[in-house]
Formats: structure tokens, sequence, C-alpha cells
């Protein structure tokens, strides 16, 4: 027997009309690489993306085409986002700090037809003018004329037009059709730190149910007397659905635009009144250090703070907690997930712990969100004992996780019975919270056993000279692999190899130590600032351990 309940689809449309119906009070502020700010309501964001929309449709765009973007956070940007899956075409977000040939390729496997760029973008997008794709038409420049660089070598091979230009005269209001929830809404590439870029191609309808799910309270908790920054990049993995939850919990939001430096975010979270933000560790270290150069440097309003894309270092997190009162969450997710599937907050079976206890547990990577569930299984396919010891290969399944890659069926990362494989390595404890100890291809496999690499580094930055750290394999005639260590010191520090690796003693079983330490300037990082371990195999991929 079926409900008798009405079968209204789960449209992004929706969302929009819902935040300017009901959420007219709320502010949308847009910072300038200049620094000045554009300020707009949800109403006037809702009016922008159906002029947007019009002008689209005007120029024959049709639902289920891709519209790809080349921009920062800030409203336009927004509007893109809202206008373009509301009107049923597909929103393709592009990360701008990708490798020339990376975007090209990514551009060409979308095969969009328009391409929407941030000004401060436009020298890179000149740059690509003989890789863009067939496909591509038009090059809308995200501002007004006088915003197109001139002269633009673009112009002559595509239409180049200003956002302003395209929408002026357009009415504010549009009638979005109401499409199948499953019909794509957006599409965003893999970094591909590992062979090309993948494209999950997400729907109306896991778009929705992920941004009510990131809503909740062990979750983002945002609510509508919250004002959102989104630090983390919209064009990374639906700026983790930041953009879509703000607008169905009627929140204010404070987009940074380019300049993501200490003291500019410290002025938004300040004169905006921010309570809540997200971003990845390296922007939240940057932070700690600028605050900590000034004692004056505060916050009236101490901030929440969400952090994913890689690990969060304790001391971090333990110097924002002591020192500015700020709690940071740590969350998991990946592309595939569109992107959230756990996050850590407290339970009631750990309320009498000390700060201490709960800033070693802020390590972990938290509990799956419903609706996501959770596999690990080991390498014979067996799932690992919740003992928060053994470590196996997670998998996930749930509404808004991949089901295959856009232009790339059968890939193995999808399982023949329905979960797709994360390639992270994990632990899961007695309460049902998941450790990341490595991604599958970086495990070191040391005479049949697993280390972890990010346990090894995450060890080391406890030690007073290492300012970053990297662990991994290097052939071994007898063990197969062996770790090895690469260190960066901190200014003024000169620590010996014996220095280092005596940290580890009594800290890890003696067959995980290191045998090499090899100190260096820098290490490599990916577009989304991950450590790039691929390039650093590369390198040393003439080093023998024994
Ligand atoms: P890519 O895999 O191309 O870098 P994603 O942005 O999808 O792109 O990254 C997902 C991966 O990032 C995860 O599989 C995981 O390895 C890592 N990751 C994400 N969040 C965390 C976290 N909180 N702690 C550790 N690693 C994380």
């Amino acid at each position: 027997m079926l409900g008798l309940m009405q079968d209204r689809p789960l449209l992004i449309s929706s969302i929009l009309e819902h935040a300017a119906r009901n959420h007219g009070g709320a502010k949308i502020v847009s910072a300038r690489p200049n620094g000045s700010l554009v300020r707009h309501t949800w109403p006037q964001v809702a009016a922008r993306a159906a002029q947007l929309a019009h002008a689209l449709t005007a120029r024959g765009v049709k639902q289920g085409e891709r519209i790809a973007t080349l921009a920062w956070n800030e409203h336009r940007h927004l509007e893109v986002y809202y206008g373009v899956s509301s009107m049923g075409a597909v929103l393709h977000t592009v990360n701008p700090r990708l490798f020339p040939d990376q975007i090209a390729f990514i551009l060409k496997d979308a095969a969009d037809t328009h391409l929407f760029v941030d000004p401060t973008l436009m020298k890179g997008a000149e740059a690509l003018a003989d890789h863009l794709p067939g496909s591509l038409r038009t090059i809308v420049v995200m501002g007004t004329e006088a915003e197109i660089p001139d002269p633009c070598p673009l112009r002559g091979r595509f239409e180049v037009v200003a956002q302003e230009s395209l929408i002026a005269g357009q009415p504010g209001h549009f009638d979005w059709p109401e499409l199948d929830e499953r019909s794509a809404s957006s599409l965003c590439y893999t970094s591909g730190t590992t062979g090309d870029p993948k494209g999950v191609l997400y729907s109306h309808r896991s778009t929705v149910i992920h941004g009510i799910s990131v809503l909740q309270k062990d979750v983002f908790n945002i609510g509508a007397e919250d004002v959102v920054m989104p630090v983390v990049p919209m064009f990374h993995v639906n700026g983790w659905g930041i953009p879509y939850a703000a607008a169905m919990a009627g929140a204010s939001l404070v987009m940074p635009g380019p300049k993501l430096d200490p003291a500019s975010l410290h002025r938004l979270f300040e004169e905006e009144g921010v309570t809540f933000s997200a971003g990845v560790p390296t922007i939240w270290t940057a932070l700690l250090q600028w605050l900590r150069a000034d004692p004056s440097r505060r916050f009236r309003h101490p901030p929440r703070l969400v952090v994913g894309g890689t690990a969060l270092p304790t001391p971090i997190n333990a110097g924002f907690l002591k020192e500015y009162g700020i709690n940071i969450r740590h969350a998991w997710g990946m592309t595939e997930l569109s992107p959230l599937g756990t996050a850590n907050a407290r339970l009631p079976q750990n309320a009498d712990w000390d700060a201490d206890r709960f800033l070693d547990y802020a390590r972990k990577q938290g509990r799956a969100l419903f609706g996501i569930e959770l596999r690990v299984r080991d390498g014979e396919g067996k799932e690992i004992p919740h003992d928060g010891v053994a470590f196996g290969e997670l998998e996930v399944r749930g509404p808004w996780v991949a089901k295959q890659y856009f232009n790339r069926p059968g890939d193995p990362a999808f399982t023949g019975d329905g979960w797709f494989r994360t390639g992270d390595v994990v632990t899961v404890d007695e309460l049902g919270c998941i450790e990341i100890v490595d991604r599958a291809k970086d495990v070191i496999k040391s005479g049949g056993e697993w280390i972890s690499s990010i346990t090894l580094e995450n060890l080391i930055l406890g030690h007073p000279a290492v300012a970053q750290a990297a662990v991994i394999g290097i052939h071994h005639s007898k063990w197969d692999e062996r770790p090895l260590l690469l260190i960066v010191p901190k200014p003024g520090t000169s620590p010996t190899p014996q220095d280092i690796l005596g940290y580890y003693e009594g800290k890890v079983a003696k067959w995980w130590i290191p045998d090499q330490v090899e100190f260096v300037d820098s290490l490599p990082l990916t577009a989304t600032g991950k450590l790039w371990k691929a390039d650093l195999k590369r390198t040393y991929r003439d080093r023998s351990a024994g």
C-alpha cells in the first residue's frame, strides 16, 4: 500500500523560492577583491537568478546543458548556482587552481557551452584559449562591461559578454520548471591527484537531501539567526552544501571573494557578525597564527568552525579552543558524497570527558550522518571489528552518494552490490566514529602488514622543530616497502635525523618507525591544498630503504 502524501519533487528552485519568500530579512554579503562589500537579500538573489535564467533561455540553453564557472565565493556565483540549476541546466563548477591541462580536460569532458569567469581569472581563461572545447559558445565575465579585459583575445573566437549586460532588462521572476527531482543539477570533478579527474553528476534530489542533512545540530547546526561564511570555495564540492543549506535555513550568507588571508577573513567575522564558518585546515591554521601574532586580535563573539578536506592537526584545534574559546568540528567527505559523510559531534557517552580528551578525540572524522551507511572491509573482504584498532577500506552508500562517474561507466570504485569504495582506510570505534588512517594507495605495506603514513605524520608534527611532514613508502628488498619521512623544519631550527626519529620511540610499534629522514624546503601540494603524495612518490621512485 502506498502512502497518501503529496509527491512534490525536491528541487533547487524550491530552496531559492523558500528563502526569498520567508527570509527577506537575511543579508547576502559579498566581498569584492578590493575589500568593498556588495549587499543583497534572498529576494534579490532570487530575482537576479531569474534574470540570468531568462537570459540563458533566450540564448537557447536547454535543460541538461552544462554551464561552467571559474569563480570565487561571491554573489554572482551564487546567482549562477541557483539560476542555472533551477532552470534545469547543469552547473559545472571548475577549480581555478587546477593545472591548465586539467581544466581543459574537464571542460571538454563536460562539453560546457557557457563559461562564467570571474574578472580576476580572465588571464587564466585567456591562457587556455587554444584548449577550450568546441562545444563552448559564450564566455560570461562575472561583472560589468568595464571588467572585460581590453583587448580581450577570447573575443572573436567566442562571444564574450558581461554578466550584468546579460541579465539587464530581463524579468525578475521565472516560472521554474517542475523537473523530475532525479534530473542532473550540478557537476563537479574530483581533483585528479591520481589520473584524470572524474565527474560526479549530482541531482536536485541528492542536493536537497544533502542540504537538509548538513543543517542538523550535530553537523553544521545552522538556523535563521546564523550568519554563515563559507570559506570553503564554492567550486569545491558544492561549497560543502552551504549555499543551499543557508538558504533552506534562511540564514545570512557572507561570501569572502578571492581574498582568504586571515586579516580579511577576521574583518568579515567581526564586522558581519559571522557565527558559523567552514574551511580546510590550512585556512584555520593561518588564522590562528595571525591571531597569536597580536594579543589585541580577538573575536567579540567566537564563531563555530567546521573543518574538513584533510585531517585536522590537534594543536590547531587546541589553540582555538584554549586561547579563543572556539570549537572546531571535524567533518569528512568527498566529491562523490556531495560531500558530507561524517561529522564528529559530542555524545552523551563522553559527557564527562575533559577538554584534552575531547581534543584528542576530535582528530577522528566522526560518525555517519543519517542517510549514510558505512561498511569497512579488510584486504580479504571481511568486515572489520568496531574496536578503533583494526582498519580496512571504507565503503559508503546513501541518497547523496554517486552511483557512477559522468562519462565513465564501470569504474571499479563502485561495487557490484551498490556501494562506493572511498579509497580511505579507516578504523571504526565502539561509538561508530571513524578515523582515517590513510588513503588505500598511500598506506605503507611493510612485510604484509600495514603502516599508516598519516599516523606517523601527525605524531611528528608534535616535535618542536617540525613545520610540515610527509611519509611515503619506498622500496625495500625484504619488506617490500618501508616508510621514508620528509620533514620541513621550522625556521631557525636544525634538527638531526636521530632527534626526529627518537621522537617516535614509545609512541608507535618499533617496526613502524621510518628508516630514513630527509629534510626538504617544501612539500608539494595539490590544487585543493592537500599533500601531493603521488608527486613525492615519483620523486623518490628510485630510493631504496635496503
Ligand atoms: P580528492 O580525493 O580528489 O582530493 P575530495 O575533495 O573529494 O577530492 O577529497 C576527498 C578525500 O579527502 C577523502 O577521500 C579523504 O581522503 C580526504 N578527506 C576529506 N575530509 C577529510 C578529513 N576530515 N580528514 C582526513 N581526510 C579527509
